[in-house]
């Protein structure tokens, strides 16, 4: 543990932890533009108040148009519902704020919304200022102030993830509640909105040089990299916009592991819910520090998305995975990003690629996931990124029930090559009634979790994890929740024994790890996005939505939207046949905001004036931009940042 450690493993605080404990405590408007901690948070009325009730996988196929009786009973909406208190913060509106340099683009965004507040207030709907697609209101019952403050945080979230040639044509947002998802029994449940199942995650950090308690400041995403880059006293490069969050013990020692451990579709709420039936996951949580508002601040609420983020410690805007997968209209197909674990769509360093470069590829990395777009992320770039070596990657591959992984980046292990998720049903073709004999549906089981740390404990075990003074890397995507989850929902009883095996595995894991290095590791813990609760008659689906499209502007060829899958919150809309219709996306965004599931559907242009308005993407580590020294621990000065931020 620590004794093994010569002094210059000791990291003072601040100095190659640019934004740690003591940086960025406050916040001035002006100057500079680096966003600092904590960040400067609008909170607005909440929207009104919704519950869930009960209870998404991986999107595959391109959502095209199909005929089903069950688009039409689908629009009936059911009552509104009411949230429980200790998830209320979704509603919670944080309008982001402001870089400083965008104070004039603030004050626009501010009148834009005054405005757009006195229309709702008077019934009007907001009068385009210019062009077909400026920013529209719905006169409907939900256009009171605090949806309309919903609806501009809503396109900033898109805002924060616009990359054009990337981003679709039309961002859809449900109505807080109701969910679109698509034909499928293995996606009776789906993510991707901002509302607060999909939106709030856990996020703690365990170990030593943490800082244990509870911690009600607003985290994302972002953070996570930034923070564990700190801890192994490397900063992440200038693209991250996230923040070293201020969990680390003065004058902690350098851990021989840093361990992020994502788990797939993992609400926050479930840590409450469902605290009896994870206990070493609550364990954790007793002695973490616990970030009890850690939110997505993007949209699509998403696995890629979300991976990305969190390996990068960037803007999806930044890093460029904005989407699971997008349609590429020049050659008209589907891209499924990250297909065959190929990094180059990721367009930042993550914190692997930061570690590797820092150590001259000594530093163990170690990653492991159940589906290419979550695994390959926490990855990074391996030797496809100059320099750089290949570090361990397996995915699994769902036709096989393999482990497979790309030999052009990565190296896949010898000794998991022989193992096949297909030992997991040899005892039985059922779960719970649910037949589960392939290499697919056996990943919707709480069998999957046992298959899944089998493989990372063999990687602990196998691999010379901790052996040396470099410090490795284990990055985990956890992925029973997300694939239990999207079948069965969040109430179910199916999630709830998935949960307590992912929980009993995860001890396995932690005990193999601790067999190596004892306790001188820091661990993440946190989650991509979470998944709603709905009855049926609020569960709508993608080729529904886009048949009361064509019907109404298309009905002939049915050839406007080419593709939607609606766990991107976004259409591709053909714009050569909106053209040729004489239409423009606003007027499909008008119609599509007139069906009572709907919240807001934004426009490509829409999106695009959001995102020039917010600036480019600041520097991340407040102390890059306009730091000074305050203050002095006895080994490194303390950096307080000048500057205001964004969030
Ligand atoms: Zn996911």
């Amino acid at each position: 543990m620590t004794e093994r450690r010569s002094p210059e493993h000791r990291i003072g605080i601040g100095a190659s932890v640019p934004a740690a404990q003591g940086a960025c405590l406050r916040v001035v408007g002006g100057g500079g533009r680096a966003g600092c901690w904590p960040r400067p948070i609008v909170e607005s009325p909440r929207i009104p108040p919704f519950e869930w009730s009960s209870n998404d996988s991986e999107p595959n196929g391109t959502m095209m148009p199909n005929r089903r009786e069950a688009s039409i009973s689908s629009l009936q909406r059911a009552a509104p519902w009411r949230l429980p208190a200790e998830v209320g913060s979704s509603g919670l509106v944080r309008t982001l704020v402001i870089s400083a340099k965008s104070i004039g683009y603030g004050a626009i965004f501010l009148a834009l919304t005054l405005v757009a507040i006195a229309s709702a207030a008077s019934g009007q709907p907001v009068k385009r200022s210019s062009g077909s697609d400026a920013p529209r209101v719905r006169g409907t019952a939900e256009a009171g102030a605090p949806a309309v403050a919903a609806r501009q945080r809503f396109l900033e979230l898109f805002a924060r993830a616009y990359i054009p040639g990337r981003t679709g044509q039309l961002m859809v947002v449900p109505r807080e509640g109701d969910f679109i998802t698509r034909p499928d029994p293995d996606v009776e449940y789906m993510h991707g909105s901002p509302w607060a199942y999909d939106a709030e995650i856990p996020l703690m950090f365990v170990g030593p040089a943490v800082k244990t308690g509870v911690y009600s400041t607003p985290s994302v995403q972002q953070d996570i990299a930034p923070t564990l880059a700190a801890a192994l006293g490397v900063s992440m490069p200038p693209t991250a916009t996230g923040h070293v969050l201020p969990v680390l013990r003065p004058g902690f020692a350098r851990p021989r592991v840093v361990f992020l451990l994502v788990l797939d579709g993992m609400r926050r709420d479930y840590f409450d819910r469902y605290a009896d039936l994870i206990p070493t996951l609550s364990a954790l949580r007793r002695r973490a520090a616990w970030f009890s508002a850690a939110h997505v601040n993007f949209l699509p609420t998403n696995t890629a998305v979300g991976h990305s983020t969190i390996a990068t410690g960037t803007d999806p805007r930044v890093h460029g995975v904005t989407v699971n997968n997008i349609y590429d209209r020049i050659h008209r197909r589907r891209q499924e990003l990250f297909a065959g674990m190929k990094p180059e769509v990721l367009m930042a360093l993550t914190l692997a690629d930061v570690w590797q470069l820092a150590t001259s590829g000594r530093g163990l990395v170690l990653a492991q996931g159940s589906i290419d777009r979550a695994a390959t992320p926490l990855a990074g770039h391996g030797a496809c990124q100059p320099n750089g070596a290949p570090v361990v990657l397996v995915s699994y591959d769902e036709t096989t029930g393999a482990w497979h992984s790309n030999p052009e980046c990565f190296r896949m292990p010898d000794y998991l090559r022989d193992r096949n998720a297909s030992t997991l049903w040899s005892s039985g073709s059922e779960w719970l009634h649910h037949r589960i004999d392939s290499p697919a549906a056996v990943r919707r089981s709480a069998l999957f979790p046992a298959f899944e740390a089998g493989a990372m404990v063999a990687m602990i075990e196998h691999e010379p994890l901790g052996e040396d003074d470099v410090a490795d890397l284990l990055l985990l995507n956890y992925k029973g929740a997300d694939f239990v989850g999207h079948t069965y929902g969040p109430d179910s009883n199916e999630l709830r024994v998935t949960l307590g095996e992912m929980d009993r595995n995860l001890s396995r894991i932690l005990g193999a790890l601790e067999a190596r290095v004892g306790g001188d590791y820091l661990l993440a813990v946190t989650a991509d996005h979470g998944m709603p609760s709905a009855p049926p008659e609020r569960r709508h689906l993608a080729p529904a939505v886009v048949d009361l499209l064509h019907r109404k502007f298309d009905p002939q060829e049915k050839q406007l939207v080419t593709s939607y899958e609606p766990e991107n919150a976004q259409m591709f809309v053909d714009e050569g046949r909106l053209s040729h219709l004489g239409l423009t996306l606003g007027d499909l965004a008008r119609f599509l905001e007139t069906q009572p599931f709907i919240f807001a559907v934004f426009t490509h242009d829409e999106v695009r004036r959001a995102a020039d308005a917010a600036g480019p993407a600041p520097p991340a580590p407040c102390a890059r931009a306009g730091t000074r020294v305050v203050g002095r621990t006895d080994r490194r000065p303390v950096l307080k940042a000048s500057a205001g931020g964004v969030d």
